[in-house]
């Protein structure tokens, strides 16, 4: 007679699978500037009063890039370089909410991001100077 195995299954370990969420941080600051961008928020920033510790006393603010410049020429010169054209590209894509990745994670039903138009901010004022 053979004996009568008794084996022991050890006990189910349940995985508590720790959901990563890998916010991407770039997103975050994409999302901050199209706060930014709204009008009224786009002109406080557009015309800020003259601070001695930004460059350029904060009188060149790439609205886009969350960027001050020394002055007018390399602000332009930023307008022409590719990470502001990058950028203008990546703020055309709507703010991605938490939402929208859940969304695309889980169902079929995703629907793209809307394109918004995004253009560099107008140089209205100091253009007759030069
Ligand atoms: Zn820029």
């Amino acid at each position: 007679m053979a004996p009568k195995s008794c084996r022991r299954t050890g006990a189910h370990k349940a995985h508590s699978l720790a959901r990563q969420w890998k916010t991407k941080r770039r997103r975050r600051d994409l999302d901050q500037i199209h706060g930014d961008m709204h009008p009224e928020k786009a002109a406080k920033l557009l015309r800020q009063e003259p601070d001695p510790d930004l460059p350029g006393s904060a009188q060149h603010y790439c609205l886009h890039c969350a960027r001050y410049f020394v002055d007018l020429k390399s602000m332009k010169d930023h307008f022409r370089s590719k990470v502001h054209k990058k950028r203008l590209k990546e703020l055309s894509e709507e703010p991605y909410t938490q939402e929208e990745a859940e969304r695309a994670a889980g169902m079929g039903s995703y629907v793209p991001p809307k394109k918004v138009e995004v253009h560099t901010q107008p140089l209205e004022e100091m253009e007759e100077s030069a």
